[in-house]
């Protein structure tokens, strides 16, 4: 069994002030595989320390040392994508696929942020003034347990092109996948002090990095009500904050729409990384005329959602993260019968064929109503609603009727009226007809999905203050 006894201050592996042995389970069997010494206040105070004194030094690198780092680090990534995919699909089950995917994502937005660096000018002249783009200082890094090792590189990489410092606290359930990272990162070469990685609690570490005075910004991904009160805990000194919050995001699937494409987009969409993904399409928008057989195409397309062994080619739901993760996804299962949702496809307790673990079954609801519960809260588990509507206007309203504003999708025969309805949706992004993800094109939420943008240019200069001189 393993035990991670370290986190990375200044540069160095070093035993944290904090004692607790924190379990880490592979979801799939429910067994312990290892423990995690947490990091404590007192670790983070160190931690913020070490960054606040490399600052100074590291703001005055200029483009070129800056990229190379990068670079390096997504070579290092790259070199130990064996070992990420490994500790991804043990500590994490993911299924192979998604394992792959996300350790490609650790290293491709490292490299991301490097050609972002490469374009971006940081001064330009505004009238008779000069206007400089100027780092922040040290940033808190807060990651959540559903791409723990994607997101870690994704915020060091703003960090790291602004020319500011970090000190990270990433989700203390995926601490094999940190580990590994820590180990990757160190041998770029990046000075000492400038990134620094405190494994502990949200309420000792992250709350710490979230209040303290010495931090001047928090990028934080995670729960909305957890973003909630990062942003009450920064309002004392003024940080700028990065939210990358939850989503309860629709897919539009117009009358014309083919459904043989359309059910597995869908589903697709909507199961997106076992239904843990802040992005999954969870309320499914079909024409009341046409919901019937979009039924049958759905329960056609659930014959390719096997939810089981991570390990098995053809499986494409792991299980959830954790034991109270499976409870909270059950509740809402229950909760969406309670409520007179029909129950297309799943439901409670485990899939066929499997006795341990915590599997869901892929689960899909349909007549439900906008106002449902199922509806309007974030599940986070392979768990779908299916909503009817009878107009395209009405299809939009009901879209854009959340509190969320992450993603959306639509999907149409005739892509121009499908862009126009893209156009009338409240999402940071849209996705129509199942288009590849754009990784410099802006990331993040309206209302209480978020505040900023990552990736690209947007993500570059939410790490950044404008500063003017004249004269
Ligand atoms: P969470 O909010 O419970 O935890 C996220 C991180 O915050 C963890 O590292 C946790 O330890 C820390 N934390 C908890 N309390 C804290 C506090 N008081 N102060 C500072 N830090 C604290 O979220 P989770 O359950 O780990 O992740 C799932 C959530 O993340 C979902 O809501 C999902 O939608 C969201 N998410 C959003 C995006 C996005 O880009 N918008 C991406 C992935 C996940």
């Amino acid at each position: 069994m393993e035990l991670i006894d370290k986190v990375y201050i200044d540069g160095a592996l070093v035993t944290p002030h904090g004692a607790e042995l924190f379990d880490l389970h592979n979801p799939a069997t429910a067994e312990v595989i290892g423990q995690v010494r947490l990091g404590d206040e007192v670790d983070a105070r160190t931690a913020i320390a070490a960054a606040k004194r490399a600052f100074p030094q590291f703001a005055r690198t200029g483009k070129a040392e800056r990229i190379g780092w990068l670079e390096r680090m997504a070579a290092a990534v790259t070199a130990r994508a064996a070992d990420l995919r490994e500790a991804v699909i043990e500590e994490y089950g993911a299924p192979a696929a998604r394992a792959e995917w996300t350790t490609a994502y650790a290293a491709s937005v490292l490299r991301d942020a490097a050609r972002t660096l490469d374009h971006y000018d940081f001064s330009r002249r505004i009238g008779t003034a000069r206007v400089t783009m100027e780092p922040l200082g040290v940033v808190g890094v807060i990651t959540p347990w559903n791409a723990n090792a994607g997101f870690i590189c994704s915020k060091l990489a703003m960090v790291i092109a602004s020319g500011s410092t970090a000190v990270v606290k990433p989700s203390e359930m995926s601490a094999l996948q940190t580990r590994i990272v820590i180990e990757a990162l160190h041998e770029a070469g990046v000075p000492p002090g400038v990134w620094n990685i405190v494994n502990g609690r949200g309420e000792t570490v992250g709350a710490e990095l979230a209040r303290h005075p010495d931090v001047a910004k928090i990028s934080f991904t995670g729960s909305t009500a957890t973003g909630r009160a990062i942003l009450r805990a920064g309002s004392e000194t003024f940080k700028r904050t990065t939210l990358e919050l939850g989503g309860k995001s629709p897919m539009v699937i117009l009358d014309d729409a083919d459904f043989a494409t359309a059910a597995p987009l869908a589903l697709q969409a909507g199961f997106m990384n076992s239904g843990q993904a802040c992005l999954a399409g969870t309320r499914i928008l079909v024409q009341r005329a046409r919901l019937q057989e979009f039924e049958t195409a759905v329960v056609a397309a659930l014959q390719h959602c096997k939810a089981g062994d991570p390990r098995d080619p053809e499986t494409a739901i792991g299980p959830m993260v954790s034991r109270r993760q499976w409870d909270r996804v059950q509740s809402y299962i229950r909760e969406g019968e309670a409520e007179g949702a029909r129950l297309l496809a799943g439901g409670t307790g485990l899939p066929d064929g499997v006795d341990r673990g915590w599997f869901v079954k892929p689960t899909v609801f349909t007549d439900v109503r906008n106002d449902m519960v199922i509806a309007r809260e974030e599940i986070f588990g392979p768990v779908l609603a299916i909503i009817p509507y009878e107009t395209a206007d009405d299809a939009v309203a009901i879209a854009n009727d959340t509190d969320y504003g992450l993603h959306a999708y639509v999907v149409g025969a005739d892509v121009e009226r499908a862009r126009r309805v893209a156009d009338r949706l409240v999402a940071g992004r849209v996705i129509i007809n199942g288009a590849p993800m754009e990784p410099l094109a802006p990331f993040g939420g309206f209302k209480h999905s978020g505040i900023g943008r990552e990736n690209g240019v947007f993500g570059l200069e939410a790490y950044l203050e404008p500063k003017a001189v004249m004269g």
